[in-house]
């Protein structure tokens, strides 16, 4: 059987864990392994301030508190994301305004933006889909001239670039998550990019249940107190000891995995010639991080054939998500603005392949085969 998903491991995550366990004497956060996971973060992308969080999702939530919004201010983003992306916002009072996505990255469509700009409009969430990045220029300008900020999920896009920026430093704040299906992974976990400096304080307060204890722990205060409104976003030093070791080999799991992604694209770029599948489209400007592979059949009836026919020769692949404008929350919520003429097609169309740290190259071909003999085609 060819899983979907298997969580990486590279080999010291546990020796650290036990590291913190028996000679840092230390399993809350901000332990020495939340510190170097931080730093890693910081020099590997530039960002002033990166900040572990218990989920992507709490990385969402703690910048969309950033983003002070009101009741009933509106927030533009995608309708194909995952649910955390909304809810964000939504635990904010804030309403969600679905806009189409571009048929080719399957991210937001940054054409269609401006249109759906209001007087409530306070925020553009870009979500990086399969670590490819959105058109950050064309949303940074539109964010400017609108006085709008800019929210990135890069949940999927750790390691991922655009024009050499790394995704998560473009916008005011960028998330990461580090859950074992991503790239890097500490179990549940995740982290928040504060880009603008003035904000890192603020960021620090409402992570730390609304005290200054990060400028007390730095000697900066000689005491500290409830100073705002916050929550508990720090993750446990175990899973922050978890996530260093795979930071550490981040080089190696990110060329494997780009290694199996290149691996899998030749092999099935004849049946893209042939018109029978569609392959992810990547910008030149985008330097991704293979997080998924994934392929466009006909129609909804094809990839349920394919499924199926792989699950048959016991290979787990897996659809995607399934829009949020229509779904039953998301129509209590929010609105779709304009027309929605990508975003339910391409979701139907679209599954994942298996794709992992060490998938082997028999995998891939087992995969390829199942693929090709869908089709009745011989390679
Ligand atoms: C995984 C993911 C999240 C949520 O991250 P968790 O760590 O699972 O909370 C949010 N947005 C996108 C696009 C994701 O892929």
């Amino acid at each position: 059987m060819i899983p979907f998903n298997l969580p990486p491991y590279v080999g010291k995550e546990l020796d650290y864990m036990a590291q913190a366990v028996l000679v840092n004497h230390k399993l809350c956060g901000d332990g020495p392994f939340t510190k170097q996971c931080h730093r890693w973060i910081e020099e590997r992308t530039g960002c002033p301030k990166a900040l572990l969080t218990t989920s992507g999702s709490s990385a969402l939530e703690m910048a969309a508190l950033l983003c002070d919004l009101q009741p009933g201010d509106e927030v533009i983003l995608p309708s194909y994301t995952f649910t955390s992306t909304a809810n964000a916002f939504v635990l904010c009072g804030a309403v969600p305004v679905f806009v189409d996505i571009r048929p080719d990255t399957l991210n937001i469509d940054e054409r269609k933006i401006e249109a759906a700009i209001t007087d409530r409009t306070r925020v553009i969430c870009a979500v990086h889909y399969a670590g490819v990045g959105c058109e950050m220029d064309t949303i940074m300008d539109i964010a400017r001239r609108h006085n709008l900020k800019v929210v990135e999920d890069a949940a999927q896009g750790v390691m991922a670039s655009y024009k050499g920026r790394a995704l998560g430093t473009i916008g005011d704040f960028g998330c990461y998550s580090f859950h074992e299906t991503k790239n890097y992974s500490m179990g549940e976990g995740g982290a928040v990019l504060i880009n603008d400096p003035d904000r890192i304080e603020a960021a620090e307060i409402l992570r730390e249940k609304g005290t200054n204890r990060a400028k007390f722990l730095r000697g900066q205060v000689d005491k500290y107190t409830w100073t705002s409104y916050g929550s508990s976003y720090l993750p446990s030093e175990l899973n922050a000891a978890h996530l260093l070791a795979q930071l550490e080999a981040a080089e190696e799991i990110n060329r494997d995995r780009l290694a199996s992604w290149q691996d899998y694209y030749d092999q099935l770029l004849p049946l893209q010639e042939a018109g029978l599948l569609e392959l992810a489209q990547i910008p030149e400007e985008c330097a991704h991080n293979a997080h998924m592979f994934h392929i466009r059949l006909r129609d909804l009836a094809e990839r349920t054939a394919l499924t199926a026919h792989l699950r048959e020769r016991e290979i787990v692949v897996s659809f995607h998500y399934v829009p949020l404008h229509s779904s039953p929350a998301g129509l209590r919520y929010g609105r779709f603005h304009g027309v929605d003429e990508q975003t339910t097609r391409q979701s139907e169309r679209l599954t994942r392949l298996p794709m992992y740290y060490g998938l082997t190259a028999e995998e891939r071909a087992q995969v390829v085969d199942g693929i090709y003999s869908f089709f009745g085609r011989s390679r």
